[in-house]
């Protein structure tokens, strides 16, 4: 009789067997990543999330049934093997497994729709519609560990900084900010929308006396271009801070900015490896750049821009260009940015709004806010929205709303400058854009 799956534990990760272990009985558990017979010996490298390890299996030295069960695998199949660790310099850390006993625990069908060992190159959106096989690669897989530590390591950096992690909701009776790139979805009775962006949430947690708040969540927007650099379901990493101002905030922005790539750095050096990623923790402050001269700029660079225009993507490739690594475009004219964002005293045309670009990259925007209740309906009204379909954020302006900044990060786009990407799809598992839904 078969023994019960229960008595076949794993003993350890791939990473875990090493020359130490000489001579153990170990237990390994995953994938076969490649088989290759050569008649009188066959070696099987078995895949975990870790990495690989190899198993040997020389005729002359293991139970002839075991050797005919190896020879029979098939790619992708989940087995595990119980063995004996031998040092061995050329297999992959150093060991390999002598066999002996092999439990076939689930057969994968063949041929595969595409290889996760990465010898064929495979198109994105292949790689995409069979995505549980593509993240099995290694270098996929890498991406997403680094994904994983950046968020880990904001989410600390955050909490250690006195920010208190809040949930708003995503299902919203108004726009944030107007405009067309919301989704609208039936609420019962109603239309109602896809949040696409938690700003006047976090602000009126301001107005409920939280002090300062961080929010991990996603954001829809029915963006309908199709670029490299927009998905319409992203993360936002969101903060607010009371009594802060723009310049306080980008300090925090920035000085979580480097504690995420210092974290990266440190915790993922295999994966970067595996991305070909040299990632250099960046010196502060970042370089701040006023818009006025971002605009001079990108002209003398042969891009036609007029002052009060926002930057077009020729601009932000000039500017890419011109910069290297992380800075701030601040001093954007009010007239181009949002109504909740602050106008500069002194020169009312210019805001309080910055940008943090990596490159030609967009990767955050934020703004010291308006907090006086008359100057924000003035300014809805500017924008051509209508203040009474914002009445209940408004009134969070009426009973003590304190001054307060904050910005958004978009995860994927800070995510690309960590692993070198160009195209956002690649960091995210199951990207939405605007032709695809599944999977
Ligand atoms: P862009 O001008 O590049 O389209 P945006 O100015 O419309 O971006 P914001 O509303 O400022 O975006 O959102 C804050 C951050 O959220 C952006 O800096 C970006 O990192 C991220 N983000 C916003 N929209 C998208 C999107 N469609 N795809 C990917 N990331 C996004
Ligand atoms: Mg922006």
């Amino acid at each position: 009789m078969m023994e019960s799956l229960a008595d076949w534990r794993r003993s350890h990760y791939s990473r875990e067997v090493n020359p130490d272990m000489n001579g153990e009985e170990i237990l390994v558990m995953g994938w076969t990543h490649e088989i290759r017979d050569l008649g009188g010996i066959i070696f099987v490298l078995l895949r975990d999330r870790d990495g690989l390890v190899q198993v040997t299996a020389p005729s002359k030295k293991i139970d002839p049934g075991l050797f005919e069960n190896l020879r029979k695998l098939k790619k992708e199949s989940v087995i595990a093997v119980k063995g004996t660790v031998q040092e061995s310099p050329k297999a992959p850390g150093g060991v390999e497994l002598i066999p002996t006993d092999l439990r076939l625990l689930n057969q994968s069908q063949q041929p595969l729709p595409l290889d996760p060992t990465e010898k064929v190159r495979a198109e994105i959106d292949t790689r995409l519609d069979s995505r549980f096989l593509d993240l099995r690669k290694p270098s996929v897989s890498a991406i997403f560990k680094i994904k994983s530590t950046m968020l880990h390591s904001v989410r600390v950096f955050l909490e250690k900084n006195g920010y208190l992690e809040v949930n708003t909701p995503k299902l919203v009776a108004s726009a944030t900010e107007g405009g067309t790139e919301l989704f609208p979805i039936t609420y019962f009775e109603r239309e109602a929308f896809l949040g696409q962006s938690p700003q006047l949430y976090k602000q009126t947690m301001m107005s409920a006396g939280f002090d300062k708040v961080y929010e991990i969540a996603p954001i829809f927007r029915a963006e309908e271009h199709d670029t490299l650099r927009h998905l319409n379901e992203v993360i936002s990493i969101d903060m607010e801070a009371s009594f802060h101002s723009d310049e306080d905030v980008m300090d925090v922005l920035e000085k979580l900015v480097v504690q995420a790539i210092t974290d990266v750095t440190e915790n993922c050096e295999e994966e970067l490896k595996l991305l070909d990623k040299d990632l250099q923790i960046p010196e502060t402050p970042f370089e701040r750049i006023d818009y006025d001269d971002v605009i001079d700029l990108v002209n003398s660079k042969g891009v036609a821009l007029e002052h009060g225009e926002d930057l077009s993507r020729a601009a932000e490739k000039a500017m890419g260009e011109a910069m290297d690594g992380y800075y701030f475009i601040t001093g954007w004219p009010t007239e181009i940015k949002p109504f909740y964002v602050m106008a500069n005293e002194e020169t009312p045309e210019k805001s309080h709004a910055f940008d943090l670009m990596y490159k030609d990259l967009e990767i955050s925007s934020g703004a010291m806010r308006v907090h006086q209740h008359d100057v924000l309906v003035e300014k809805i009204s500017s924008k051509g929205l209508n203040p009474e379909s914002f009445e209940r954020y408004l009134a969070a302006f009426e009973y003590g709303m304190p001054p307060h900044a904050g910005w958004g990060l978009g995860a994927e786009r800070f995510n690309m400058t960590l692993t070198g990407l160009n195209n956002i799809r690649e960091t995210v598992l199951f990207p939405r854009d605007r032709r695809r839904l599944t999977p």
